[in-house]
């Protein structure tokens, strides 16, 4: 939806091309009978150009997307911006004010999309936002963490069978891309279902703000925005070193109970067969090493270092076509890092 020429409105507040607008936008109410208000900042660039919108916090103590948004907002000028640029930092007010995934009554928000005007309450929020804001967007790009427990490598989550997601996801230039639709009532599965392609970043840990997780997350904004014709960047952005779309991952599960020593972190590269850790009992023996049943990259780990029958420990993103590449890239990173730790030069 070229927004050019004409007001672009949301919540009934007009925003003329060139300007920018902080609009609050009432989406429920609390149990002190005041206003749920979302802040939604629209920026209008003068040139015409693709409406996108970006959320954070729809988990509301998922918060590295926050900072991101702030980012975008205020680190950033936008005078050469084309199109129209919806930025929402906190989707999930009533969580975000908690630091709770969930709306009140234990609702997680990304589950009621598109929503209904009349249902539950987080069926209303959901209506609100998608009728005001996704509906009138072309793409979008939704920011999330880890949940609660977990710690995850930087990557993109996108429905690479829809060729406008599949474009934005390989051009946010994650190293990680992991293939799914997404849960029913999820924002991105049915923001692109009604046409409106979107994609999910998911970086970091909850309640963290990590300054490599939102430069990352910025500077993958700001390529998806380039690739769509909204963006000029001063710099070219370099290209990801390798680009792995998983369609197949595999989580280590605990076999027993007890006491988790996790000798990986995500990122690093795990072979069928690799111990990735073990399990204690309470007078520190070993109960149970784990092994990795595949090869592929970690993407995932627990925080919690306790474990019964079943906890997901490590979540590994199965590699085969792309293994040496991604052997060369971990290789030559370790490499990097242990001559920082020497000082010794390169040779
Ligand atoms: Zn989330």
């Amino acid at each position: 939806m070229d927004s050019s020429g004409t007001a672009f409105q949301i919540s009934g507040i007009r925003v003329a091309a060139g300007e920018t607008r902080e609009i609050y936008l009432k989406v429920s109410e609390s149990f002190l009978a005041n206003s749920i208000l979302i802040p939604v900042t629209v920026i209008r660039g003068v040139k015409p150009g693709p409406t996108a919108y970006v959320t954070a916090a729809i988990h509301g103590d998922e918060i590295n997307g926050v900072d991101i948004v702030r980012r975008l907002i205020f680190d950033l000028d936008h005078e050469n911006l084309a199109g129209t640029l919806i930025a929402i930092p906190v989707v999930n007010i009533p969580g975000f004010v908690s630091q709770s995934r969930y709306l009140p009554y234990h609702r997680d928000l990304n589950r009621f999309f598109p929503g209904t005007r009349s249902g539950n309450n987080a069926e209303r929020v959901a209506w609100r936002l998608f009728q005001e804001v996704v509906r009138h967007c072309d793409f979008g790009i939704d920011l999330h963490t880890a949940a609660e427990g977990r710690k995850n490598l930087p990557h993109v989550r996108a429905d690479m069978s829809d060729a406008r997601c599949r474009a934005l996801a390989r051009s946010f230039g994650s190293r990680v891309i992991i293939d799914q639709k997404g849960p029913k009532g999820s924002l991105r599965r049915e923001a692109t279902d009604a046409g409106v392609p979107t994609i999910l970043f998911e970086a970091g840990e909850t309640r963290r703000f990590s300054t490599s997780v939102s430069l990352e997350g910025l500077r993958g904004v700001l390529t998806v925005l380039e690739a769509q014709g909204m963006w000029t960047a001063k710099r070219k952005a370099k290209k990801p070193p390798f680009q792995v779309i998983v369609k197949n991952s595999h989580w280590i599960r605990a076999t027993q109970g007890g006491i988790l020593n996790l000798e990986v972190r995500p990122g690093e590269l795990v072979y069928r067969g690799d111990e990735v850790g073990s399990l204690l009992n309470p007078f520190g023996r070993m109960v149970t090493r784990l092994r990795s049943p595949v090869t592929g990259i970690v993407v995932g780990v627990t925080t919690q270092p306790l474990a019964v029958p079943g906890t997901g420990l490590v979540h590994v993103a199965r590699l085969k076509k792309t293994l040496s590449r991604v052997e060369k890239e971990v290789r030559a990173r370790v490499a990097r890092k242990s001559r920082l730790k020497t000082g010794r030069k390169a040779p």
